[in-house]
């Protein structure tokens, strides 16, 4: 086959799918081109408020009005009963100190609610039926998709790029004048024109191992968590990380049975407990944490254990003339606390608008978008070393944590009030105050050494945090549990410049519950 199209999109991941959907959107002609075939299994699963709001903003700007129910868990599993997802009503965060025994309290518990109720919450994406339902509605749009695809070689040409790879024993040759590389890190832009990697600063080398599994108890049944007030939302309907010394577990439950769990380690932690042996290992990992091992007591995995020895990655070159890759292929540091969605729905976004904006000039403007991928990643492995730093240190580990969740919630707050100026960059990095400040104080937890030296950190990271703080997390008589109260926002009006009425009407159009807000 030999066909000649505006733009190709390498890789049908969600991103992969939404890239070409948008570009047909735009009146080009695409094709897809996917290595595999749906469904098919793939990690990256929890989503946040910022990604779905991107995702709703995607849906809206470009009328693709199937996905939009995606980004809600209430209208998703109304609309899309035949896709399986997760409840995700927050961030939960436990502590387990090595030797200790007994229910964690709350002293080491960290929930970080992301919106008020079922209905409006996010999800957890069961990326086997996410991906396909995309690349099903894709092909539906009009989008040229090929599975099964092995493409051998990527040319540069004077107006575009020519592919070469073969399909079912056949030859096959695309020309397209633009290529968007969506196969994740290492993957086949990156390889085939052997782009290079670039260290990532400040972040750990970390290696993972995870599994889908049933039969996985809810945390409340094992009793291993003291909880005495009620939590500000069910602890495990959310995305619940585990953390303890030089690693963490993350646990996601799908409501079709499924349980997606797997560790993120240090090389030392993985190696102690030799991650590259799968089962076993992981049986290991769940003795070594008595709440891990009663929560997984009659649970068995129904994927293979699949190891990833070096998560992190940075390619050295993101674009070229006619290419791009989108920042999942980019880049990745870590899956703790979910930035690979945002991160590439951003990059998404920002490649749709040069589409749109140079398609009928001489050249593509991609500087900034390569600025913008590297700045955030490097962004993002701070965040993720100054957590990696701090994995027995929970109470410095919270106060960062709430660093991320201080800007995620001003960012989304800020688009939802149609100020997405305010909030230009992820984690807020190139804000003119706050992401100097955070800089430092992540660069400040690397060196955290005695108990005085985390007073003045968590001291100083609630100051830099409070001008951005639209969602009551610098208010410490909350100890670690924070609820999503309309309260915090009207309260916080004037730190986004809008009035009370602007927020008030804000809340009303999202679906939060009116009654929570009372008059001044
Ligand atoms: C262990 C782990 C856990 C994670 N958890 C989270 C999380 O909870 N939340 C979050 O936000 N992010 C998470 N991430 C990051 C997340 O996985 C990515 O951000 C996300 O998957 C990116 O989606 P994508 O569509 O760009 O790429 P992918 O999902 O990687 O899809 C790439 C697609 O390209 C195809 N492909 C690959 N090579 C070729 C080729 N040569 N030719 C054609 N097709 C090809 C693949 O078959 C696949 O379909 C996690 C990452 C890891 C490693």
């Amino acid at each position: 086959m030999t066909d000649r199209f505006d733009v190709a999109v390498i890789g049908s991941g969600f991103a992969g799918s939404l890239m070409a959907m948008i570009a047909h959107r735009l009146g080009l002609r695409v094709i897809l081109l996917e290595r595999g075939r749906h469904p098919r299994t793939v990690i990256g699963e929890s989503s946040t408020p910022l990604s779905n709001l991107l995702l709703e903003e995607i849906a809206q700007r470009y009328a693709l009005d199937n996905l939009r129910s995606l980004s809600k868990w209430g209208s998703w599993r109304e609309q899309h009963p035949e896709v399986a997802c997760g409840l995700k009503r927050g961030f939960s965060f436990f502590h387990h100190a090595q030797g200790r025994t007994g229910a964690i309290e709350r002293k080491d518990q960290l929930l970080v609610a992301a919106s008020p109720r079922d209905r409006i919450s996010d999800t957890h994406w069961y990326r086997a039926d996410f991906d396909a339902y995309l690349a099903g509605e894709a092909q539906r749009l009009g989008v040229e998709y090929l599975d099964e695809v092995e493409l051998s070689e990527f040319r540069d040409e004077e107006r575009g790029a020519c592919l070469r790879g073969s399909r079912a024993g056949q030859e096959l040759r695309i020309a397209a004048r633009f290529v968007v590389d969506a196969t994740g890190p290492r993957g086949f832009l990156h390889r085939s024109l052997g782009l290079g990697e670039r260290t990532l600063p400040n972040a750990q080398v970390t290696s993972a191992l995870y599994s889908h599994f049933t039969g996985v108890r809810r945390i409340a049944e094992t009793g291993g968590v003291v909880l005495n007030d009620v939590p500000p939302y069910p602890v495990d309907d959310a995305a619940v990380h585990h953390v303890f010394d030089g690693g963490w577990i993350w646990v996601l439950h799908f409501c079709n049975g499924v349980t997606s769990a797997g560790i993120a380690a240090t090389e030392a932690l993985a190696s102690r407990m030799q991650l590259n042996e799968g089962r076993e290992a992981w049986q290991r990992v769940l003795e070594s944490i008595p709440l891990l091992r009663e929560q997984f007591r009659d649970a068995g995995a129904i994927q293979p254990f699949r190891h990833l020895p070096r998560l992190g990655f940075r390619s050295a070159t993101v674009a070229g003339k006619n290419w791009a890759l989108l920042p999942s292929a980019a880049g990745f540091v870590d899956p703790l606390l979910s930035t690979g969605f945002p991160l590439t729905l951003l990059g998404v976004m920002r490649l749709a608008e040069i589409l749109e904006q140079d398609w009928k000039s001489e050249r593509f403007h991609l500087e900034a978008y390569v600025a913008q991928t590297d700045a955030e990643l490097l962004a993002t492995a701070r965040l993720i070393g100054a957590l990696y730093a701090n994995f027995t240190n929970f109470p410095v580990f919270s106060a960062i944590c709430l660093l991320y969740f201080a800007a995620a919630t001003y960012t989304e707050t800020a688009r939802r009030l149609g100020r997405p100026q305010l909030a230009s960059s992820f984690l807020l990095h190139d804000h003119p105050s706050f992401g100097i400040n955070c800089a430092g104080v992540l660069e400040r937890a690397h060196a955290v050494r005695t108990q005085a030296d985390s007073e003045a950190l968590v001291q100083e990271i609630r100051r830099v945090i409070e001008p951005i703080d639209v969602a009551g997390l610098s208010d410490t008589s909350r100890r670690n549990w924070y609820p999503v109260d309309g309260e915090d926002l009207l309260r916080a009006a004037h730190k986004l410049h809008a009035s009370r009425d602007e927020v008030l009407s804000m809340l009303d159009r999202c679906g939060f519950s009116a009654p929570c807000v009372s008059q001044p």
